[in-house]
């Protein structure tokens, strides 16, 4: 077993490349170019209630920096950087080796650096730290930056999300024993679940065109009234057009019987609307903006589809293709609610 330094050195020491400074001194150092803003964002994932104890520790290694690049992705903001502090109960190279491949392979394939850390005994624990950056704007307000913020919806905006959503939850949920899947299905949703990927390239692209936008990672619900709240405004969800975002539906959409037996449709509903962990973009346009919308959506080859219209009234409205009000009470994740976390 590696002592601590020897751990640093081996799994998580690399030659700097973007980085003034990395790994080793005191401090790290990051030299900002002209006319750029840093973004900076944490994100703790803790071992029982992010993540089953025993999960593949490669993709392990991904998601947490996944999820941390994707608050990158949601502000719009290119990845730099990255500090890792670590908790472990033990320092095996068995865990160690695969859990750091998982984390670099991602950290390389956006050119995130890894440039410093801390590491100490403790409950498996993993907090990274994401450097981001993105072009100042002295002129917008009221910030002056480039960056997509969760304010800047506007009535009449459409809302759109991109990818699918639901399935992490649906994965989640079998995984906890709570829902039976077929296996192609699980595997699918597992892959939601365990291996998102970050929305780094249509964050970039949405610099300019979308009016607000928020990562989903505590339930499209939830992520959207966080973009109502910031915007003071509220928005018309349209049910119908929402639900066909639960890839495992449409996976399904030729055999509704076998569907139906695996979940019932309001797990699936629930699933889209309130579950978490899929790392897709929700994000407000201007209708001027849908054909410019469409061809992102055919040059990232990843689906954007329009599911409510901001509205000046405060408040989520679901209707369904008929415009009639459907009922809800799906409230999104919530660490210290009495249903937070896995286990
Ligand atoms: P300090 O005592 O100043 O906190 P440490 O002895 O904890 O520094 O860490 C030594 C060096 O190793 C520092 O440059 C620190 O950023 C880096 N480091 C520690 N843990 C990690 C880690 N998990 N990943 C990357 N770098 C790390
Ligand atoms: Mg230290």
């Amino acid at each position: 077993m590696p002592g601590e330094f020897e751990l640093i050195a081996r799994y998580f020491t690399r030659a700097a490349r973007r980085a003034v400074l990395g790994v080793g001194d005191d401090c790290a150092l990051l030299q900002t170019a002209p006319g750029m803003q840093l973004a900076v964002s944490t994100d703790m994932l803790v071992a029982g209630r992010h993540f089953f104890p025993d999960v593949d520790p490669f993709l392990l290694g991904h998601k947490c920096l996944a999820v941390n690049l994707s608050d990158l992705a949601a502000c719009g903001a290119r990845p730099l950087a990255f500090s890792l502090a670590l908790a472990l109960p033990e320092a095996k190279d068995a865990w160690l080796e695969p859990f750091s491949k998982g984390l670099l392979a991602l950290a390389d394939a956006h050119g995130c650096e890894l440039i410093g850390g801390d590491t100490t005994r403790g409950p498996l624990t993993i907090c990274i730290t994401v450097y981001g950056e993105v072009p100042a704007d002295a002129a917008a307000r009221p910030v002056p930056t480039q960056a997509l913020l969760r304010s800047g919806a506007l009535p009449g905006d459409d809302v759109y999300v991109s990818g699918t959503v639901g399935d992490a939850a649906l994965a989640l949920l079998a995984l906890q024993g709570r829902i039976t899947l077929p296996t192609e299905l699980l595997l699918a949703a597992r892959a939601r679940l365990e291996q998102p990927a970050p929305r780094v390239a249509l964050g970039l692209a949405l610099r300019g065109i979308a009016s607000a936008c928020a990562d989903i990672s505590d339930g499209l619900l939830g992520d959207l009234g966080h973009i109502l709240e910031r915007s003071h405004c509220g928005a018309r969800v349209d049910v119908d057009k929402a639900l066909p975002l639960l890839a495992a539906r449409q996976a399904y959409a030729g055999g509704a019987a076998q569907f139906d037996n695996a979940y019932d449709a309001r797990t699936a509903l629930q699933s889209v609307l309130a579950g978490g962990d899929d790392y897709e973009l929700v994000f407000t346009a201007p209708p001027a903006q849908r054909s410019v919308l469409a061809a992102l959506s055919d040059t990232l080859e990843l689906p954007l589809t329009r599911i409510a219209t901001i509205e000046a009234a405060p408040g989520l409205r679901l209707v369904d293709a008929q415009g009639h009000a459907v009922a809800h009470d799906f409230a999104s994740f919530d660490h210290f609610a009495a249903t937070g976390g896995l286990l």
